[in-house]
């Protein structure tokens, strides 16, 4: 789950690290009432979106006047805006954050994640920070500094000492960034993040140093212990169909591609995504319906499937454990009559009751391709996607 940056601003607020003066507003007015109360003559108005690329898609603009704030903040709310990182469709501004601007002296990088590959925690800092870390990590990767947290052994000093050394920090600002890491990485086994990042951390004129932006995500998993976090959920923000499929108990994440899937089983979905790409195509989703699934789940499933127009042919790959075949070709033909299918079907079945489902799938009078395995399925809904 992801927040907005004025949420993970009161975080940041909560925990002691520093971040400008600021408030929400959600209509002109109200930004303009903001700007007068926070008494800076130079303020920052940003589009509260769960993306970054704001700064250079007019997401965040420098007002120095009620009347200017005003205008910025109508300027943003209800349009939607399109950056980098928010795809084509882009988002739309439905709150905007204005916060007392700053004297920037200096815009650095500083994030916390979790490293999968390595099992720590990794902090990575550059002085490179601002609006360009993606250009940064590509073109001077070496200007991107990271050092890893053995979780067994804590954060300890020398590590953070080297990497001040490396970014070739000032004493001043070497022992600010320590205490400010020691905190983040608090916070981060506190509240079970997957990845904090502040871009830019400035330092100001007068050598202090404040987070001017914050991205934070937090692990799906643990959210149940953190009631706090999960409330400040904005599920505007969210696909419709993953809401939508969480609420009816199916696992959907939506993906690039043009094969929807539907799958019983965790694990049978990963091989499945996997054979799609090893055959040539690419799934458009991952759905997992879950061991025990109902006639009814596997409508509403397809509902869901369909509903993204990217979806050109649909995979079912089941095997009938908990679950019996012929119930799952019961709630195929249903749904496809329901739904008037209109893109090709390849399904592939295997375990309890198989042969009572096949023949269910051959006599529905639907155009309904049947695979062998799944390799052979792969194949089959790969071609049928092509045409
Ligand atoms: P992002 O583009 O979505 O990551 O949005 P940011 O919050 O990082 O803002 C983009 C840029 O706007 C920053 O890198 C700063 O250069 C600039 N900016 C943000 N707040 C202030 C401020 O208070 N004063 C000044 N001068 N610039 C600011
Ligand atoms: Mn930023």
């Amino acid at each position: 789950m992801n927040i907005h940056e004025y949420q993970a601003k009161q975080l940041f607020r909560h925990n002691e690290i520093p971040v400008p003066k600021g408030q929400l507003a959600s209509s002109p007015l109200e930004a303009e009432f903001v700007y007068r109360r926070l008494k800076s003559p130079v303020a920052v108005v940003k589009a509260q979106i769960h993306a970054g690329g704001r700064g250079k898609a007019g997401g965040v603009k420098l007002v120095r006047s009620p009347e200017e704030c005003f205008q910025a903040a109508k300027g943003m709310l209800g349009t939607t805006l399109v950056t980098h990182q928010t795809g084509p469709e882009g988002k739309k501004v439905h709150q905007v954050y204005i916060e007392a601007g700053s004297e920037i002296a200096k815009e650095y990088y500083l994030a916390l994640l979790l490293d999968r590959e390595t099992a720590n925690i990794a902090v990575m800092f550059s002085t490179s920070g601002g609006m360009d870390i993606e250009e940064v990590a590509d073109k001077t990767p070496e200007k991107i500094i990271t050092v890893q947290i053995d979780p067994t052994l804590g954060l300890k000093d020398h590590l953070l000492r080297s990497l001040a050394f490396r970014a070739q920090l000032p004493e001043v600002e070497t022992q600010q960034l320590m205490v400010w890491v020691e905190k983040l990485y608090r916070m981060f086994l506190k509240y079970d993040f997957s990845m904090l990042e502040i871009n830019p951390l400035i330092v100001t004129k007068k050598n202090e140093m404040f987070a001017l932006d914050g991205k934070m995500a937090f692990d799906d998993n643990a959210l149940y212990r953190h009631p706090d976090i999960e409330s400040m959920r904005d599920l505007k923000e969210e696909d419709e169909r993953e809401i939508e499929a969480s609420k009816l108990g199916l696992s959907y994440i939506g993906l690039d591609g043009n094969i929807g899937c539907m799958v019983n089983g965790a694990g049978l979905a990963m091989a499945t995504m996997d054979i799609i790409q090893y055959a040539g195509g690419h799934p458009a989703n991952f759905l997992d319906v879950g061991g025990g699934a109902t006639e009814e789940m596997v409508r509403h499933a397809f509902r869901i499937i369909l509903q993204d127009t990217k979806v050109k042919a649909i995979f079912v790959n089941i095997f009938g454990g908990i679950m019996k075949c012929d119930i799952i070709a019961n709630g195929i033909v249903g749904a496809s009559k329901d739904l008037k299918l209109h893109v090709p079907l390849v399904v592939r079945l295997e375990g309890t009751n198989v042969n009572e489902g096949k023949k269910i799938l051959r006599e529905s009078g639907l155009n309904i391709l049947t695979a062998d395995d799944m390799g052979d399925g792969a194949r089959k809904v790969v071609e049928a996607a092509k045409k």
